[in-house]
């Protein structure tokens, strides 16, 4: 690892039915999204002017598509403020956030009905349109995340990936992770290990 980090990306494929019933809790999960900045003041955050149920019902296939930023040793030792810490971590995520996001939606025209799920609200502006009353800047780049839909992350990560996800605390960790996800009308005949292949060398230019 001679950079700042390195991407490790990792793919797995449940029913949608399956995915719900073990990953999904909108009772739980509200209210953390209703103590968090973003309530209300981000777009792909709820609350959300749609059911959740009705916007995944004609899906019957999940594609999870998660990148493990394994950070360099260099990068966690040199973060040796609180400032530090929550800046470099904030611009490693944010960085990989948005190239695989966009990665991904390149991915939906390609399997005509799809709908990526992003990792986490909406970061495409400095500040969220919705903050100031107003329309989303790029609705038609702009995605929900698996977390405002009330799915669990962690248990995602570690059953389908085998990740345990980290945060920064006193320092940063030795990963982050991103999980997103590709929502299918029905499965499909998909070469996954060329998409990874070929996303994990866009992340080395
Ligand atoms: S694209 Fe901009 S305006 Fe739209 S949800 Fe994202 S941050 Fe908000």
């Amino acid at each position: 690892m001679s950079s700042a980090y390195n991407v490790v990306l990792h793919h797995a494929s449940l029913p949608m039915a399956e995915f719900r019933t073990r990953y999904q809790d909108q009772a739980r999960y509200i209210g953390y999204c209703q103590a968090c900045k973003n309530y209300d003041h981000v777009w792909s955050c709820p609350s959300l002017p749609f059911s959740v149920a009705d916007y995944l019902a004609p899906y019957q296939q999940v594609e999870i598509i998660a990148a493990r930023i394994d950070l360099a040793p260099a990068t966690i030792a040199a973060a040796d403020t609180p400032e530090k810490i929550r800046t470099t971590g904030y611009d490693i995520v944010i960085t990989v956030k948005r190239q695989l996001e966009d990665l991904m939606l390149d991915l939906e025209p390609q399997l005509p009905g799809s709908r990526m799920l992003s990792s986490g609200g909406c970061n495409r502006c400095e500040r969220c349109a919705r903050a100031d009353k107003q329309p989303c800047r790029f609705p038609d780049r702009m995605r929900y995340s698996l977390d405002s839909f009330g799915f669990d992350l962690s248990a995602i990560a570690h059953d389908l990936l085998g990740i345990d996800i980290e945060w920064a605390r006193d320092r940063l960790p030795d990963h982050f992770t991103l999980v997103h996800a590709l929502l299918l009308l029905k499965p499909v005949e998909y070469d996954w290990e060329r998409f990874l292949q070929d996303t994990a060398a866009k992340f080395r230019n």
